[in-house]
């Protein structure tokens, strides 16, 4: 699990899993892979896409429940407006953070990946 996480929070920070050192995005946008070791950081046609999407998802469903939580403790406001509210404090969340998700999405998919080599 500790090799899990690292590749996820390394992939967060918007670095190659593989080598923790590499940028995994260039100044024209994502790259396909890293420029220091090399690691093909996404294979298309093999739901790299999907997984981003899980992560981002979760990522906004967690900032989605953390606002409800919030604004049932402190606010006044009823039952609908809360989750409207919540509801866009979530989309918002996983707009802010996509980029993130999709380098935490390459951490996964490196460590599954070294997984299914050995
Ligand atoms: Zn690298």
């Amino acid at each position: 699990m500790g090799g899990f996480a690292r590749a996820f929070w390394t992939g967060w920070r918007l670095r190659c899993p593989a080598c923790s050192e590499g940028s995994l995005e260039a100044a024209e946008g994502p790259r396909p892979v890293c420029p220091r070791c090399r690691w093909q950081l996404t294979k298309p046609g093999e739901g790299d896409w999907l997984v981003t999407w899980l992560v981002a998802y979760t990522v906004g469903s967690v900032g989605l429940l953390i606002s409800l939580l919030l604004l049932y403790l402190f606010s006044r406001f009823g039952i609908g407006t809360q989750l409207i509210v919540s509801g866009l404090v979530g989309l918002a969340v996983m707009a802010i953070t996509f980029r993130r998700s999709r380098g935490a999405a390459i951490g996964i998919l490196y460590f599954l990946r070294r997984h299914w080599e050995e």
